[in-house]
């Protein structure tokens, strides 16, 4: 391979090599490490990196929305522009497939064109005003106005799974973006060097647009303290992550135990509970099972939304169903991994999953032993007896392995609904008699995840104005928000309240004329009217 990665810290626009621990990337798909070589950011360039992130939303903070909006369009532009060498240097470092890799760039730079529009449009502020009431007995009302503002320099955490949508330019990063703030990025370090070609790409855009240098920066590092001290530098104002629970949990802690602790909007594990009604499978056992096992199997089984937890009614027809999905399973051929850790660390699930009683293997449960990181795809089944005694049959096996749990009767399943802790997503598959049953568990599965389906996959997260990508804990540590989709601009704002502020001195989104043109809900009701503000005296 010819293109040239340099292996560099980019802080601020700026190269900087100063750590001595080194590492590079592996590929997947021979186990052989790659060319390039990359150092863990050391303190110094770390608290560097914060300060200029620092520095840089003093100006940021009061950009135009219209100014955000023209730099993420230029981002994608300078996304595009990486070319076929991106997908040269992802494909040697995740082994995802040029055709996977090329869709998950148009989704990336779809995401960051989607939030420069929601800018344009500009009520993602939330401009709300209650009129002063100056004869309101037995004292006058103030006039409030609220609205929201970017919180500060933001660390985000790159996944391995989705070297493009959910890293260094990826949804969290573009809908910090979006709200102003400054980024900081700790890259994976299974895909160092498509990280560094996002993190060029970025720097142009910011070159071309004259933003500070300090707006973006991108650390990379293979040790726990990277991670640790950007979470725990004073200047950091919030994090977004997604991965393990572990290490959702630790960035969590370790944020929760600063002096002024900070928001983390971590996504981890999730296995995604499945349901199939029995007359579901009368009508079209064949479908549910092809379908399942394609949601199964994409990406190797290495997505938060993989369905790895499906519950049938126990009987001829889902032991018939349970046997065809195995079958299916052994036949197809399993996909690589990303790396080595995914690959020990899924089979050390699945093995301590196996050791808890009544859990039978109906195929696959070990590594693939050969040129590549790969693990069989794997069925395991229970029942929900055991379901309900042991939490730890929610536990994420990160790959192509799924756990059916057989229940004794329709009323045991919905019974067992209770024992789920949170999840992304909760599907039903049912016919058009099922429609009260169907109902009862949507009713109990809205309490344990973030989006419902119905007849479909969990596979597959549309990045739209309506979508929620979240859940309860362990899901999610903040489950009233979404990673993915419009809504994850409000992560990075918080609401400022002004009373009884002149109009002169309030910002534009509160000002009585309404000079950008936004909707704004005025004393209980939505409109794009200018108001009158009649209590005060005007400041010019
Ligand atoms: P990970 O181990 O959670 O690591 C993600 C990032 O967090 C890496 O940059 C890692 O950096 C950092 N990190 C890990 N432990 C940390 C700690 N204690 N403090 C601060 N930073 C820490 O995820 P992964 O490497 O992508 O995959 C491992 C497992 O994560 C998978 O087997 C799977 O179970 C899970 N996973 C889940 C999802 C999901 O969407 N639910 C997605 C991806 C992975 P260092 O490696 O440099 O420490």
């Amino acid at each position: 391979m010819t293109i040239a990665i340099k292996g560099e810290q980019l802080i601020a626009g700026e190269s900087s090599r100063d750590g001595q621990i080194t590492f590079s990337s592996v590929n997947p798909q021979t186990k052989t490490p790659l060319s390039w070589s990359f150092a863990d950011a050391t303190l110094d360039e770390i608290d560097r990196a914060v300060n200029v992130a620092s520095s840089a939303f003093e100006e940021t903070r009061d950009y135009p929305a219209d100014r955000l909006a023209e730099f993420l369009d230029r981002v994608a532009v300078e996304i595009d522009a990486l070319g076929g060498q991106l997908l040269e240097v992802a494909q040697a470092e995740t082994a995802l497939g040029k055709t996977r890799l090329s869709g998950e760039r148009q989704r990336t730079t779809g995401q960051l064109r989607k939030f420069a529009a929601l800018l344009r449009e500009g009520s993602y502020v939330e401009a709300i005003i209650n009129t002063a009431q100056p004869e309101r007995q037995p004292t006058p009302g103030p006039f409030i106005g609220r609205m929201l503002y970017p919180l500060g320099p933001v660390a985000v955490f790159s996944a391995s799974n989705f070297p493009f949508a959910f890293a260094v330019a990826g949804g969290d990063t573009a809908s910090a973006f979006a709200a102003g703030c400054p980024v900081i990025v700790k890259g994976h370090p299974s895909h160092p060097a498509t990280s560094e070609l996002f993190g060029r790409a970025i720097n142009q855009a910011i070159g071309a647009l004259d933003f500070p240098a300090g707006f973006f920066s991108l650390l990379q590092g293979r040790s726990v303290e990277v991670g640790q001290s950007l979470v725990t530098h004073p200047g950091v104002t919030a994090v977004g992550f997604t991965g393990s629970l572990g290490a959702g949990r630790a960035i969590y802690n370790a944020a929760a135990a600063r002096p002024n602790p900070i928001p983390v909007y971590a996504e981890m594990g999730s296995v995604n509970p499945v349901v199939i009604l029995p007359g579901a499978l009368q009508e079209r056992a064949e479908a549910i099972a092809v379908g399942l096992v394609s949601s199964l199997t994409l990406g190797a089984g290495q997505f938060c939304t993989n369905p790895g937890l499906i519950f049938v009614v126990d009987g001829p027809q889902s032991r018939q169903f349970l046997e065809d999905v195995s079958q299916r399973l052994k036949d197809q051929e399993a996909g690589t991994l990303l790396n080595q850790a995914i690959e020990s660390g899924l089979a050390e699930a699945v093995s301590q999953t196996q050791e808890l009683p009544s859990i039978q293997l109906l195929t696959g449960g070990q590594v693939i032993a050969g040129e590549s990181y790969c693990y069989a795809n794997t069925v395991l089944q229970s029942t929900s007896a055991a379901f309900r005694a042991n939490p730890d049959l929610q536990r994420e096996h990160f790959g192509p392995v799924t756990l059916f749990v057989k229940c004794q009767s329709l009323a045991d399943l919905l019974e067992t609904m209770a024992f789920l802790h949170g999840h992304l997503t909760a599907t039903v598959h049912a016919d058009q008699n099922e429609g009260q049953v169907a109902g009862q568990l949507f009713q109990r599965l809205r309490d344990k995840a973030g989006r419902l389906i119905y007849n479909g996959f969990p596979t597959g997260v549309e990045v739209v104005y309506a979508m929620h990508h979240g859940g309860p804990y362990p899901a999610t540590t903040a489950s009233a928000t979404t990673s993915v989709g419009m809504a994850a601009i409000k992560r990075f704002m918080r609401p400022v309240a002004f009373q009884d502020v002149p109009d002169a001195l309030l910002p534009s989104a509160l000002q009585a004329a309404n000079p950008l043109g936004i909707w704004r809900i005025i004393d209980d009701h939505w409109t794009q009217n200018p108001f009158v503000r009649n209590e005060h005296p005007d400041i010019v």
